[in-house]
């Protein structure tokens, strides 16, 4: 084997799990070998509602004035409205710093990518993983295209695809997609500038927030009967269903589309393994998907790529890493998904959604307990690792 193709750790997706792994290792000495299927920058689903958490993640990761200088939104409050039009306000300060980001994953994504190949990251862009190497039940490594690169560990960051888990559990069976997310950029809308506004209506809800350049992000989700019975059109589903919330009929009335809709589908919220075989890791949404009317996959994504580097950094053996990342991993995230598995239920049902909110209005603290629970109680990001 070229010792080009070698490396201490092969990571598999550059989303913000990935790159911000690859930041912190190859900035301990670490040889990281990082492949994106994508050329970024690229367009990416999601409600681009960065928590204000994220912004000590940026600083640690030296990329908190590439951030700002790329003029992100600055949003101070999520608001929730029941389909009614009630509606209670969660202030982005109860998170820790005044405001939360609007920026799109195209611009977020590029900067956290481009700063690994700062640090000495060797970056594979635009060409996909296939499958691990596998000796006997141990992954060695991945195929990209023909060739062959090895690590004694590897980490699937390749978000809610997960290639490298699903192509090692070759029988996991396939379940038909119950729900379907579209999401485009809008102009014309008439969402409150440092909101980002999240709507309740049946089988699904939704966010629209500002985004670099005053444009809107409306990101949603629906059943996936919902979108069948709309023709699979998203504009159809936008008009039909989205807008029944009486707020969205307001803000999204003379909504045009400034972007292609994407879309993406998938069966299951939760933990998954976070170490699923002998030398394979996993981080971000690959490791576990947390409902995003928290606002806080890309918080724990970037967690997640601190934690997972700070145990390698930590450990030598392959054994030990998978062990007390494991171990680590559930101390700090089981907590926040399972109170996230009790909200789903109501934000799935308009007229428990509505009780909430209703709920929610009446006390501030329960409100705020409630939304603090959806992140870490105890979160440190300077607690690991630190600029270097
Ligand atoms: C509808 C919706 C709305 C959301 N809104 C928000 C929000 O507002 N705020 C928030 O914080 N979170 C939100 N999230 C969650 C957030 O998008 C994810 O938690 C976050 O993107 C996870 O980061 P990641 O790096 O794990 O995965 P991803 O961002 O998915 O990155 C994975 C990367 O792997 C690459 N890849 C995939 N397969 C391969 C392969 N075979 N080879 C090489 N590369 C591969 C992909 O191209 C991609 O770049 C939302 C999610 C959804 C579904």
């Amino acid at each position: 084997m070229d010792h080009a193709n070698t490396f201490d750790v092969i990571i598999a997706g550059a989303g913000p799990a990935g790159s911000s792994a690859a930041i912190h290792l190859a900035r301990r000495g670490v040889r990281v070998l990082l492949v994106e299927q994508k050329k970024f920058p690229r367009a990416k689903l999601c409600g681009e509602f960065i928590s204000p958490e994220c912004q000590k993640h940026f600083e640690i990761l030296g990329v908190a004035e590439a951030m700002s200088t790329s003029q992100p939104a600055a949003i101070t409050e999520t608001v929730f409205y029941s389909t009614g039009g009630h509606h209670i306000t969660v202030p982005s300060s109860w998170f820790g710093g005044s405001a939360a980001l609007g920026l799109s994953r195209a611009v977020m994504d590029n900067v956290l990518l481009r700063r690994a190949q700062d640090c000495g990251v060797t970056v594979l862009e635009g060409v996909s993983v296939t499958e691990p190497i596998l000796h006997a039940t141990e992954v060695k490594g991945v195929r990209v295209k023909e060739n062959e690169y090895l690590a004694p560990l590897t980490i699937d960051a390749t978000g809610r695809a997960r290639i490298l888990t699903k192509k090692l559990h070759r029988t996991e069976p396939k379940s038909k997609p119950k729900l379907i997310a579209f999401k485009a950029h809008l102009r014309n809308t008439r969402v409150a500038p440092n909101a980002c506004e999240i709507y309740f209506y049946p089988e699904g809800y939704g966010g629209l927030s500002t985004v670099e350049g005053e444009i809107s992000n409306l990101c949603f989700i629906i059943s996936a009967k919902q979108v069948k019975r709309h023709h699979s059109n998203p504009e159809v589903v936008m008009r039909e269903m989205v807008m029944k919330n009486r707020r969205a009929a307001y803000t999204l009335e003379q909504a045009e589309p400034v972007s292609e809709w994407l879309s993406a589908s998938w069966e299951r919220f939760g933990r998954q393994q976070p170490s699923p075989a002998k030398g394979l890791l996993t981080i971000g949404d690959s490791a576990a998907f947390i409902d995003p009317f928290t606002g806080s996959g890309m918080l724990m994504a970037l967690e997640s790529g601190e934690l997972v580097a700070d145990v390698i950094v930590r450990h030598q053996n392959s054994e030990s890493v998978a062990a007390e990342y494991t171990a680590e991993y559930i101390r700090k995230f089981d907590s926040r998904l399972r109170i996230c598995g009790w909200l789903r239920r109501a934000a799935f049902n308009p007229r428990l959604a509505g009780l909430g909110i209703a709920i929610g209005s009446a006390s501030k603290h329960f409100t705020s307990r409630i939304a603090r629970a959806t992140r870490s109680p105890k979160r440190d990001p300077h607690r690991t690792l630190r600029a270097g």
